[in-house]
């Protein structure tokens, strides 16, 4: 019998393992420039011919390899960055495997220039139909120059699934922007059919993005950062107005290397919720600084999936940085931030002494004297003027220094406000001045309240009907109300299913006129109706509440007393991110002192 196993040559070896790392011209580009970044390069050139199917070269100033390093460099499992496998979990260079220049050699012509610092001449290598052609001493700069000719010229399959320059040239550049992004500290330029198209100087993170993607980023984007003993976030999350129909930029950097991930893109998005316009994607350029012994690069072929020792805590921290990133910079804060550090209470050492909480008193009070009636009149008058229907800071500070009459908890921050025809309030909150819409901000209250009943399945306050009233509707409307029935009992509606397309409705929520209920509810159905069509998921509770609030902020939206608006602008601001109304709408726009004064 004849022996039928046979180990393959190692040409082979490489071209399966080609087959994984290297798919197409976009991923030796890839490979390439990491090498060009591990090396330690300042300044990168990329230049590509036909989206690379004729020629890629990249160009280095970084370390350089010595003689023997330039011929070994090509061997498979060749690598200066790993010694054991344990180094595998200290990693912080893109590559370790020491299989993609092997790989790219099994498969295209290669020729190799470098020079370390200090060296008088550099090595030349060339190597074609997965040989070595010749090793001979050159003139070139210090670092690396690399460039494949003829990719895939043994392997005609991959040849022949190529896609068109144009699709192939878009993975390339999309390479290039991931690893321009991930190291603005970095040169780089790139050159595609002699045509220079990047030119980008070495910048901050907010400059790189621009750079990449143009200049209105600028005004797209907010900072968004976080540290914490497993993962410390930095980075720029968009602006949810510019999100875009298509998933556009969205870029997630563990150490420095770019890496695809559901989960953690679920975060992301999941903290924009209502914020956005349906089927719309925020851009995204974040970047997760951890040990790396907290997380395995070593599960995917291109290294672009990890793994995370603890998912969840990241999903959780992420979600809750860019939150608070757009509460920050994007949307008013629902607290002041400076009054919100007052409630920070460090950890308690178990050595601390707990002390029972004391109230001081001033015995010597008398509240008769001339001097106490003088500062409660002064209290008083001020609280029940127009102006300071909030306490104002003076009366507040005489309380404080006065020790002499307990502190209210009346908010401070509305100053004043004003009725500006039916629709608009003009709020004088801190040191901003807000314009705001009246039945956008009652949309959000009563969006925001009708979504915690429905999911906490608690019922919001309902007012008896004085006489119930019989409602008869279409078959349509009927099956609708019959399936909503439980979620409308939440939303304050005491109805029952008498049969026949009719119904009773026993109670109303609170706050409608008694003749206005039948319409509330109609307008409720009709509403639901009309966006489930276009609802992609989860059309239940999210769609009805969206339906309630609107409906609701219309009846709502009428020219209000000042205690009115004094509810009004304390249910906002008890609202998380109070400035954004169901589906990204704005509800207030707001000066501050600069934007005021930049305008005179
Ligand atoms: P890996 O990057 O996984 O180590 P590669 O096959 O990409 O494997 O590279 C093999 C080795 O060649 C690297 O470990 C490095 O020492 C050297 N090398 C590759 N490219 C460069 C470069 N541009 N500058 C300096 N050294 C390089
Ligand atoms: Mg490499």
């Amino acid at each position: 019998m004849t022996d039928v196993i046979k180990l393959l040559p190692d040409h082979v070896i490489n071209q399966i393992a080609a087959g994984e790392v290297i798919q197409r011209p976009a991923s030796a580009v890839k490979e390439l420039m990491e090498n060009a970044v591990d090396a330690g390069a300042t300044k990168i050139k990329l230049i590509i011919k036909d989206a690379g199917k004729t020629l890629i070269r990249v160009i280095d100033n970084g370390c350089g390899m010595s003689d023997t390093d330039a011929r070994l460099c090509f061997e498979k499992h060749a690598t200066s960055k790993i010694a054991t496998a344990e180094d595998i979990f200290t990693i912080t260079t893109n590559g370790f495997r020491g299989e993609a220049l092997a790989s790219i050699a099994a498969i295209a012509t290669v020729e190799l220039k470098t020079k370390m610092a200090g060296n008088e001449a550099g090595t030349l290598i060339e190597i074609e139909h997965s040989k070595f052609q010749k090793q001979e001493p050159c003139q070139c700069e210090k670092g690396t120059s690399i460039s494949i000719k003829n990719l895939f010229f043994n392997v005609p399959a991959r040849k022949t699934f190529l896609k068109s320059d144009q699709v192939e040239f878009r993975h390339i550049m999309e390479e290039f922007h991931r690893i321009a992004l991930s190291h603005p500290e970095v040169e780089f330029s790139f050159f595609n059919n002699d045509e220079q198209i990047f030119n980008i100087s070495r910048a901050s993170l907010k400059q790189r993005i621009m750079a990449l993607f143009g200049n209105t980023y600028d005004q797209k984007v907010v900072p968004i950062t976080e540290s914490t003993n497993l993962v410390n976030i930095s980075g720029f999350i968009g602006k949810p107005e510019y999100a875009k129909k298509t998933r556009g930029e969205q870029y997630f950097f563990v150490n420095h290397r770019y890496i695809k991930n559901n989960y953690l893109h679920h975060a992301l998005q999941s903290a924009y919720t209502e914020l956005l316009a349906r089927d719309s994607h925020p851009s995204y350029f974040v970047f997760f600084e951890i040990q790396p012994g907290k997380i395995d690069v070593n599960i995917h072929p291109t290294k672009t999936e990890i793994k995370f020792e603890d998912e969840s805590m990241v999903y959780a921290i992420l979600k809750a940085a860019v939150k608070r990133a757009l509460g920050q910079h994007n949307v008013i804060p629902p607290m002041d931030f400076n009054m919100e550090q007052a409630f920070e209470i460090g950890p308690i050492k178990s050595t601390d002494v707990i002390r029972q909480p004391q109230i001081k008193i001033n015995p010597d009070y008398n509240p008769f004297t001339e001097e106490a009636k003088a500062t409660f009149k002064k209290v008083v008058s001020s609280q029940s003027s127009v102006v300071s229907q909030r306490t104002n800071y003076a009366a507040q500070e005489s309380l404080l220094t006065t020790d002499h009459l307990p502190l209210t908890t009346i908010p401070t921050q509305f100053k004043w406000h004003e009725q500006w025809g039916k629709e608009y309030l003009v709020v004088a909150y801190g040191e901003k001045l807000l314009l705001l819409n009246q039945r956008l901000a009652w949309e959000k209250i009563f969006y925001e309240e009708a979504s915690i009943a429905l999911q906490k399945k608690e019922s919001l306050p309902s007012q008896k009907e004085l006489f119930p009233q019989t409602i008869q509707v279409s078959a349509d409307d009927a099956g609708v109300i019959t399936t909503l029935l439980p979620e409308l009992k939440c939303l304050g509606f005491d109805i029952n299913d008498f049969g026949k397309q009719t119904f009773i409705l026993y109670g109303t929520p609170s706050g409608i006129d008694s003749g206005a209920s039948q319409s509330l509810l109609e307008g409720i159905v009709e509403n639901y109706k009309n966006s489930i069509e276009s609802e992609v998921k989860n059309p239940g509770a999210g769609l009805l509440a969206k339906s309630y609030a609107r409906k609701m902020a219309a009846k709502n939206c009428k020219l209000l007393s000042v205690e009115e608006r004094d509810a009004l602008l304390e249910r906002l601001f008890q609202t998380d991110s109070p400035s954004m109304a169901p589906e990204g709408k704005k509800v207030f726009i707001e000066f501050t002192p600069d934007k005021i004064e930049s305008w005179f």
